[in-house]
């Protein structure tokens, strides 16, 4: 009997109750992987899509730890091992307060189609715990992260499963982690990625996401002859993601004029500069300030308590977190004459507003391709860790752009309808059909 979306969807709903972000992502991808299995039956027939949306395994823990005042803490700890099907598990840690089920294995099935797009052998994991390291002292997070490794050791490797960095996971955190992981497992071995230059990370890793999903957007506009060059952008988040997007953006001669966090966004009318995107760099990285704190510094204007579609661009990078770019601010941005939404976050845009920009016709690119180009680079750095060397800026970043270069060419491939390419779609079927070809061949495991 052919697949049908509505049937499926409230089987899955069914057996995972209240897991609303998770029953978002695979809705996302079904209503454009259905119509595709049902002419394929080889799929419909091994229940492939049943599988897939099925996580291989789910571990919970607790992570106790003591905070500076000498008192007991306790945290929950998680890692969903998704789908091995192409390669080892592979995806990041987040560490944020919302942390819970239905969000990581929302971020854990949506790795598992990035990280078949980017060409490369690796499956889809996700993990973290409902842990916030802003406002903790080095040595808190350093007991948290020992503490959270002491029982995640035993399910990872660098055959197994490599984890990564994500929101509340940078350079700090994934050191404690690998250091921890290392004493515990008496291997030096790549089984983390993000690590310090020092000890088995890559050149570019920090960056790779947000000038990968650049990158996408220099392929995207390319395709209607245009180029970034003169465009104005907007941009939520003032993280990881966003703040090398914004770099790029600057590089290729982009006007930047809004960044945001938690608390609101800045307004940069005449665009941001290197020195002021170098001070909120160094902010964020290293001092957890504000970008009320920065605006005071400099005198730009903050708008409090608001998200920055309300500002008109040319193109729109949502950098910060899920849902965080609703069907108002998608009206918004298209009355306004935005052309393009690359998305450096994992589902910034809510399954209503992506609706909307695919009927608008807008050059709309989901994070599973624009934003894999962080995944890339990572799985860049388990390829230099297993030969034991470091290639230079110049190469990881030749290779970046290839990468994104290809992922690209798939969604034009599975993407176009009419003459146009629909990145949402072209996305979900060409990750689909990698991992989809590996299970078939397996047989029923
Ligand atoms: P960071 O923690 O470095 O930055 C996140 C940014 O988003 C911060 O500026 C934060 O504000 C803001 N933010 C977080 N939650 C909210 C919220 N609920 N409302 C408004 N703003 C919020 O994370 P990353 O930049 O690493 O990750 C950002 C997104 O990109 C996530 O969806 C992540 O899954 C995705 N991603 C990240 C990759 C990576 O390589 N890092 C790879 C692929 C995807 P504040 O500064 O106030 O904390």
């Amino acid at each position: 009997m052919a697949l049908e979306l509505d049937r499926f969807m409230a089987g899955l709903v069914r057996r995972n109750p209240g897991e609303r972000e998770f029953h978002q992502a695979v809705r996302e991808v079904a209503e454009k992987v259905i119509p595709f299995i049902n002419q394929h039956p080889e799929y419909e027939k091994a229940l492939i899509f049943e599988r897939m949306t099925e996580p291989d395994r789910v571990v919970i823990f607790r992570v106790s730890w003591e905070d500076d005042e000498g008192n007991f803490r306790v945290n929950r700890g998680y890692r969903v091992q998704y789908n091995n099907a192409i390669g080892p598990y592979k995806g990041g840690l987040r560490f944020d307060k919302s942390v819970n089920l239905s969000i990581l294995k929302f971020l854990g099935f949506e790795q598992v189609f990035k990280n078949s797009l980017t060409t490369l052998p690796m499956g889809g994991a996700k993990g973290g715990a409902d842990f916030n390291p802003k406002g903790k002292s080095d040595a808190e997070v350093m007991r948290f992260c020992h503490s959270f490794m002491t029982e995640l050791y035993r399910h990872i490797g660098a055959d197994v499963d490599v984890p990564a960095g994500d929101i509340g996971v940078g350079t700090r955190e994934v050191s404690y982690m690998f250091g921890q992981y290392k004493r515990l497992s008496n291997k030096f071995t790549g089984t983390f990625t993000g690590k310090g230059l020092a000890f088995g990370g890559s050149q570019i890793r920090k960056e790779a996401t947000g000038y990968g999903a650049v990158y996408f957007a220099r392929e995207m506009l390319a395709t209607c002859g245009e180029t970034v060059e003169g465009k104005s952008a907007v941009i939520s988040g003032s993280g990881n993601v966003a703040t090398y997007a914004a770099q790029k953006l600057m590089e290729m001669g982009a006007k930047v004029v809004a960044l945001s966090d938690r608390r609101g966004f800045i307004h940069e009318p005449d665009g941001l500069t290197n020195e002021r995107l170098a001070y909120i760099i160094e902010m964020k990285e290293n001092h957890h300030g504000t970008l009320e704190d920065y605006a005071r510094e400099f005198g730009s204007t903050f708008c409090p308590g608001k998200r920055p579609w309300i500002l008109p661009c040319d193109m729109a990078f949502p950098c910060a977190t899920q849902n965080e770019l609703d069907k108002e601010d998608a009206q918004t941005l298209i009355n306004n004459g935005c052309k393009l939404v690359s998305e450096g976050a994992n589902m910034p845009t809510a399954y209503a507003a992506s609706t909307m920009f695919e009927e608008a016709h807008m050059l709309f690119a989901p994070g599973k391709a624009a934003n894999a180009g962080g995944v890339s680079i990572s799985g860049l750095e388990m390829s230099q860790n297993s030969m034991r060397m470091s290639w230079s800026r110049e190469e990881v970043d030749r290779q970046l752009q290839e990468i994104m270069r290809r992922i690209h060419e798939q969604c034009v491939e599975y993407g176009t309808v009419n003459g146009r390419v629909n990145y949402v779609k072209g996305a979900n079927i060409a990750g689909f059909k990698k991992v989809a070809d590996a299970m078939l061949a397996f047989g029923i495991v």
